[in-house]
C-alpha cells in the first residue's frame, strides 16, 4: 500500500518505518512510506511555511501553497507507484472520529496521502480545495497531525494481508467483530498467588473458545454496553449465553 505523508517533522515516521508490524511491512515492501516536508516546497531565504492568521489572534496558521505543492507531489509519487485510489486526508480533531470500521475502509484503498497540520492548523482553502476526507483520533487537541498520522497508519498496515506473522491474530482483537478481547494469559501458571484459569490449560478448544467468547461478551457489556447492542452473535454464540443464562437462574 502507498502511503506520503506531508509533514514538517519526517524524523518521527521512523517510529513506523523502524520498528515493530509496520516496520517489517515496510523491509518486506508491503508499503512505501514517503515523508514530504512542506519546508522544501517554501518561497524565499527562510523557507517560511507558517502566518500570522487573518484577523488577529494567537499562533500561525500553515499556508496553503507549499502545502499544495506537497500534496502534488505525493500524488505524482502514487502515479508513479500505479495508486490510483489514494484519497488526502486531513488529521484534524474536526474530524470523523477514526474506528475499526473506518480503518477496515482503509484497508481497500490503493494509498492514502496524509496531511499532518502544525500550529493552530491549515488555511482553510487548502482543506476545501485538496483534502478528501479530516480524521480524529479523540476528542482533545495534540501539538500536531504527526502522532494521529501514525495511529492511523499503523491501524491500518497492521491489517494488511502479510503484515502480521500470524494472520489469524487480529480476528479476535477488540473491535473486529463488536466485541472487545477476551483476557489474555502467559507463564508462569502462578503470579504474586493468581492462578491461570484452568480451561486455559486443559486443551479443549471447544470449551477454550466458549470461555473466551464468554469472557468477550461480558467484559463488552461492563465495559462498553452500547457495542453489544450492535453485535451479531453466531448461532453457536447463542446458545453459551442462552446456557449460561439457564445455568445462573
Ligand atoms: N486549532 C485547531 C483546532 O482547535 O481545531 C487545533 C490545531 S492542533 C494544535 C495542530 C494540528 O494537530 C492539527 O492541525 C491537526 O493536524 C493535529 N491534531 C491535533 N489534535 C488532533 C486530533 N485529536 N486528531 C487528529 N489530528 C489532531
Amino acid at each position: 500500500m502507498f502511503f506520503a505523508v506531508i509533514t514538517l517533522f519526517p524524523e518521527m515516521f521512523e517510529a513506523i518505518t523502524a520498528y515493530g508490524i509496520s516496520g517489517r511491512a515496510a523491509k518486506r515492501d508491503l508499503i512505501q512510506i514517503h515523508c514530504i516536508n512542506p519546508r522544501e516546497f517554501a518561497e524565499g531565504n527562510y523557507k517560511r511555511v507558517d502566518e500570522r492568521p487573518f484577523g488577529g489572534g494567537p499562533g500561525m496558521v500553515m499556508m496553503a501553497e507549499p502545502l499544495a505543492k506537497a500534496i502534488n507531489r505525493a500524488k505524482e509519487l502514487a502515479a508513479q507507484a500505479g495508486a490510483v485510489h489514494v484519497p488526502v486526508v486531513y488529521m484534524s480533531p474536526q474530524g470523523k472520529t477514526l474506528n475499526e470500521p473506518a480503518v477496515q475502509e482503509f484497508v481497500n484503498y490503493d494509498g492514502l496521502i496524509v496531511l499532518c497540520g502544525r500550529y493552530e492548523g491549515v488555511d482553510e482553502r487548502l482543506i476545501q480545495k485538496y483534502v478528501d476526507q479530516e480524521w480524529s483520533i479523540g476528542d482533545y487537541v495534540l501539538s500536531g497531525g504527526e502522532l494521529p498520522a501514525m495511529v492511523l497508519l499503523d491501524s491500518i498496515i497492521r491489517r494488511l494481508p502479510g503484515a502480521m506473522s500470524d494472520e489469524q491474530s487480529h480476528v479476535q482483537d477488540s473491535f473486529v467483530d463488536g466485541l472487545l478481547d477476551c483476557p489474555q494469559y502467559t507463564k508462569p501458571d502462578h503470579f504474586e498467588g493468581m492462578d491461570v484459569p484452568e480451561v486455559l490449560k486443559s486443551g479443549h478448544h471447544a470449551n477454550i473458545e466458549k470461555w473466551r467468547f464468554l469472557q468477550r461478551y461480558q467484559r463488552t457489556l461492563e465495559r462498553r454496553p452500547e457495542l453489544v447492542e450492535k453485535v451479531e452473535l453466531s448461532k453457536q454464540q447463542k446458545k453459551w449465553l442462552a446456557d449460561l443464562q439457564g445455568h445462573n437462574k
